[in-house]
């Protein structure tokens, strides 16, 4: 159908069109309403309507989502995108819906591929980067939890130790064992590895806490 033929009752009957020569009114679809937002050039079609400011993608409500235009572009073309996929851009458009334009690529290919052009925002605007100086460890160095504000010594039972490591051999009752064994004196690393199954190194460790040290 032309679109010149369409005549939009948008106001009056919400997204409704009605044919010139009919009075058939039919909803208009998303896909519709997309491309009614398309300029086509010769090479790059670009996006007519909402431009996001950060980084110049078109954005439309498809399908009931808020959703980016040149990835609806390719899903009309080649349906689903499969899931955390991106879709690329060819010509480094960002407004631009050809589906010829556009290819799937990782969010790191995306990445990668803004760096190499030297498109990343650290490239483009190198005065804007907090670096050095400006940074926000030195600019507000109180708010860098240290010391005993650190997550580490606050919940220190946040951090996976000893049994819960998942890989552990021992338990705490025979960490605790061997420490007191090996006071004794009648046992060397190697008897006491070989009667809990580890080697001689880690008895070691374990007896001068540089393993275990929580279990005291
Ligand atoms: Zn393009």
């Amino acid at each position: 159908m032309n679109p010149k033929n369409i005549k939009w009752k948008s106001e009056k009957y919400g997204r409704f069109m009605v044919e010139k020569h009919g009075c058939r009114l039919r909803r208009q679809t998303d896909e519709q309403r997309f491309w009614l937002k398309v300029k086509k050039t010769d090479m790059c079609w670009l996006w007519k309507g909402y431009l996001t400011r950060k980084n110049g993608y078109g954005k439309i409500s498809f399908n009931k989502k808020d959703q980016v235009a040149h990835r609806v572009s390719w899903q009309l073309k080649n349906g689903d995108i499969p899931t955390g996929m991106s879709v690329l851009h060819k010509c480094d458009n960002p407004p631009c819906v050809n589906p010829d334009h556009l290819f799937l690529g990782t969010q790191r290919d995306n990445v990668l591929d803004m760096v190499r052009k030297k498109r990343h925002w650290a490239f483009v605007k190198p005065e804007s980067a907090a670096t050095g100086e400006r940074h926000s460890s030195r600019t507000y160095p109180e708010r860098v939890a240290r010391g005993d504000r650190h997550g580490l010594r606050k919940h220190p039972e946040a951090v996976r130790r000893g049994e819960n490591s998942g890989t552990a051999k021992l338990t705490e009752e025979k960490v605790k064992e061997i420490r007191s064994l090996y006071k004794t004196g009648h046992y060397t690393h190697v008897v006491l590895g070989n009667m809990f199954k580890i080697s001689n190194q880690n008895i070691c460790k374990i007896i001068n806490f540089q393993r275990w040290a929580h279990v005291k």
